[in-house]
């Protein structure tokens, strides 16, 4: 059976918490989408680990943990990853790459970083990893697979080829070094030596494992309002971030996704710039910021602060249906017991009127929230494990939220640690 981790809302849900928790019971775990540019925290036995390209699995030595096609596979940051996690004490895992992802190059970085720069005040918030490039390049066909590392005659007619391309760019548009054929050739053939040993045809194995009956786990990278098609496009990333995506970017049957868990935060937060109706600015925002996640919300990636607002009702149900959700895992719930009331965004003002559907960018750039306000529970409440002895106004606040986004809270995450879970 295959089960999907995805985002709700602009990433930062704590999906690698609760990816690391499923894991328990999962065989295979695999990233279908994005690249280095996100990270996922996940406190566990061995500490505290930022991932950005591993699969939130790799903790245990039961699991197999994939990197799919849909990845945007940085080579040097994926072996940087691992060698960390060893040198923390966390047995090798064993990890598969597949032969047709593709890989982020140093010039994608770069033209990343440059484009920004060129932007200044106009730009994306891109965290310079080179995903933007890396995508554009693959869907104009001119990136690079892995399986095309082991085919040195066509790898050495194509960099010169990539490099007449690019270098038009550096020259004319960013006025920089421009590319050389041989150093593309030496970085990939540093690639493939670093690779070769975990290359094969992912799709296939995990063909054989759903034949197998293989519990698999998909997690994803962002969350819904992050997605190119159906987020708040341009500020968004630049692979899909659903669940649906997930049959594509690992390579397996859609109807084998029985089990969609899309996960939830009990406040907003979002990095990189575009509209955002629920913030909140000011020292309510510097509160909430120093309180939030696991030791504050600031990026996994960057260490960026990360902008902060109150529960958004209208983005999260839009989330959750765009996602498919099955299943929703409601985190960081214990970070507003410190609040005497709690506002949550319940509907979008919109020219006057009240709209509950989130709209496009153009719309939503003009939306202001309509705020109703909860009591708050004012206690701690890490270290409940059952849903019956949490406070009252606490269970109130969840079952608010779910009656507002229309899908079954069947988790309650209350701290960062795996067994900080209650079930419904
Ligand atoms: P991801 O990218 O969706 O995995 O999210 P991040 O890892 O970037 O951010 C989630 C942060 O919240 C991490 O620091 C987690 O350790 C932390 N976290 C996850 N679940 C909970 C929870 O229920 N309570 C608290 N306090 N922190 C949590």
């Amino acid at each position: 059976m295959i089960t999907a981790v995805v985002g709700a809302n602009w990433g930062d849900e704590g999906k690698g918490k609760i990816t690391d928790m499923l894991a328990e019971q999962a065989d295979i775990i695999v990233r279908f989408q994005g690249g280095a540019n996100a990270g996922h925290t996940i406190v566990n036995n061995y500490g505290k680990f930022a991932l950005h390209t591993l699969p939130s699995g790799v903790f245990y030595d039961h699991t197999t943990s994939i990197i799919g096609n849909g990845v945007a596979l940085n080579i040097p940051v994926l072996f940087k990853e691992i060698k960390s996690i060893v040198d923390q004490g966390v047995p090798m895992p064993k990890i598969l790459v597949s032969d047709r992802a593709q890989m982020v190059m140093s010039y994608h970085i770069l033209l990343d970083t440059y484009e920004e720069a060129r932007l200044a005040g106009k730009s994306f918030g891109s965290t310079k990893s080179g995903i933007a490039p890396f995508y554009s390049d693959k869907y104009a066909k001119i990136g690079f697979q892995v399986s095309e590392l082991f085919d040195e005659e066509s790898l050495k007619e194509k960099v010169v080829r990539v490099c007449e391309q690019k270098n038009v760019i550096l020259e004319h548009l960013y006025h920089k070094p421009l590319l050389k054929p041989e150093e593309l050739l030496a970085e990939l053939h540093e690639y493939k030596e670093m690779v070769a040993p975990y290359v094969c045809d992912t799709s296939a194995y995990l063909w054989n494992a759903i034949q197998e009956g293989k519990n698999i786990l998909l997690e994803g990278q962002l969350g819904s309002l992050k997605d190119p098609d159906h987020g708040i496009y341009p500020m968004v990333t630049s692979s899909s971030t659903l669940a649906a995506y997930g049959a594509i970017g690992a390579g397996v049957p859609p109807y084998e996704i029985k089990k969609i868990v899309t996960v939830v935060k009990a406040y907003s937060s979002a990095v990189g710039a575009g509209a955002f109706v629920s913030e909140i600015f000011g020292e309510e925002a510097d509160e909430l910021r120093r309180r939030g996640g696991d030791g504050g919300e600031f990026g996994a990636t960057t260490g960026r602060p990360r902008r902060m607002g109150w529960f958004d009702c209208v983005a999260t149900r839009y989330g959750c249906r765009i996602q498919g959700t099955t299943d929703v895992a409601f985190t960081v719930l214990d970070v507003l017991g410190y609040l005497d009331e709690i506002p949550v965004c319940v509907g979008y003002e919109l020219d006057g009127k009240e709209i509950k559907d989130f709209p496009t960018t153009t719309v939503l750039e003009k939306c202001k929230p309509i705020i109703e306000v909860l009591p708050g529970w004012k206690c701690d409440i890490r270290g409940i494990r059952t849903y019956e002895e949490l406070p009252e106004n606490c269970r109130k606040y969840v079952e608010f939220i779910e009656k507002q986004i229309g899908f079954p809270i069947t988790m309650v995450s209350n701290g960062p640690g795996r067994n900080d879970i209650i079930y419904r």
